[in-house]
């Protein structure tokens, strides 16, 4: 599966979710989607779920922008330089990410980053429709 193939199934879990929480408001959907509300309620949701595991050790942890709006990705890449393809990266450059580099490529490394995982950030971006809110963010 490509990066774009898991993004947009990505996007369509959070769809069918977010149509069964039309009820709730702006601040009861962010809180639906802690951690530990969605292991017990949406455990198909994310992979790790069924082993009860985070992706980042952090407390608070939300997984509202899963698949971070400033991550950029194209899976021909985007330029090769030096002999490795650009595949990926931080439209913010966060400090907390980094890069991972191989012979010929070069990935976003996310795995120490929690920018897209609080609930702060999750609420200044907000947007019920999951694909809008990730397209529109710069
Ligand atoms: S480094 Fe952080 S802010 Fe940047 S794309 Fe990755 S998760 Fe998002």
């Amino acid at each position: 599966m490509t990066y774009s193939e898991w993004f947009y199934a990505h996007g369509e879990k959070h769809k069918k979710i977010m149509d069964r929480l039309e009820h709730l408001s702006d601040t009861e959907v962010v809180h639906y989607f802690r951690f530990e509300n969605m292991v017990e309620k949406e455990p198909d949701f994310c992979p790790l779920y069924k082993e009860n595991k985070k992706c980042h050790d952090l407390r608070g942890l939300n997984c509202y922008l899963c698949a971070c709006p400033n991550f950029r990705f194209k899976d021909k890449g985007y330029h090769v330089r030096e002999g490795r393809t650009l595949f990926s990266a931080c439209s913010i450059k966060s400090k907390e990410g980094g890069q991972f580099i191989t012979d010929d490529a070069i990935h976003q490394d996310c795995s120490k980053c929690s920018v897209p995982h609080g609930e702060t950030y999750v609420k200044t971006i907000f947007d019920r429709d999951w694909f809008e809110m990730m397209e529109n963010v710069t």
